[in-house]
């Protein structure tokens, strides 16, 4: 039953320069414990302290549709112009690539800070073989050498990837509309991408739900005020 397929935070959560940090998904600090949904309060961030890109500087993308249902390019698009009305942050596309994120082929990113990647799970590491997973993605982001405007000491996201499972090239549909779609769960991917982790597992009014619910096609108060914290208002990061 495609119903509900789980989507996975990828928590890659490499700090560049010095080996691995854990992967736990960090509550925001306002997060409440209430079951109410659709709260501002419902996102988390995948890193403390917060990651994220730049938000002065385009982010290219590339795209290895090799095994991508037809009209995917249409649906990533659609899904970038919803991450950039959240955050600001711009986003270009640089061409399609052999690239396959979870392989000795992703150092070949050809210069991509983000690749986009339709995956057979088994055929990359970041989705096992029978994995049930739709999608996974994730940032890489250093917590050295970047400041903030006022000078403080930020993580920025160096590049980032999605996978998305062939897997659900049959059972999420083109666009966006009634059941599973494919705008919404590259919302959700991109989503990891661009810094968010899990909001609450109860709390279905998120597009950063740990399930995609079907029919959901916007981002929730809690995806929207976490986003918003991670584009343009938080201000351009500059090397130190
Ligand atoms: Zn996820």
């Amino acid at each position: 039953m495609p119903r509900h397929l789980r989507v996975m935070a990828l928590l890659v959560a490499s700090v560049l320069s010095a080996g691995l940090l854990g992967p736990a998904p960090v509550p925001s600090a306002s997060a409440g414990s209430g079951r109410q949904q659709d709260r501002a309060s419902s996102h988390t961030f995948i890193a403390a302290p917060i990651a994220r890109w730049d938000p002065c500087a385009t982010i290219d993308y590339r795209l290895n549709l090799r095994h991508a249902p037809r009209g995917a390019a249409t649906d990533v698009r659609r899904a970038l112009r919803r991450v950039r009305a959240a955050t600001g942050l711009r986003f270009s596309y640089a061409g399609r690539t052999r690239s396959v994120p979870g392989t000795r082929t992703e150092d070949r990113r050809h210069g991509a800070d983000l690749v986009i990647a339709w995956v057979r799970p088994g055929h990359s590491s970041l989705l096992p073989a029978g994995s049930t997973y739709a999608g996974v993605g994730g940032p890489v982001y250093s917590a050295v050498g970047s400041v903030d405007r006022r000078g403080r000491t930020v993580s920025r996201i160096a590049w980032a990837r999605v996978v998305i499972s062939t897997t659900s090239n049959r059972s999420f549909r083109p666009g966006l509309g009634r059941g599973l779609r494919r705008v919404p769960l590259l919302m959700h991917e991109i989503g990891h991408a661009v810094g968010l982790g899990h909001a609450p597992a109860y709390d279905h009014a998120q597009i950063m739900s740990p399930t995609i619910r079907p029919g959901l096609n916007h981002w929730g108060a809690g995806d929207l005020a976490g986003l918003h914290r991670l584009g343009r208002a938080a201000g351009c990061i500059r090397q130190k």
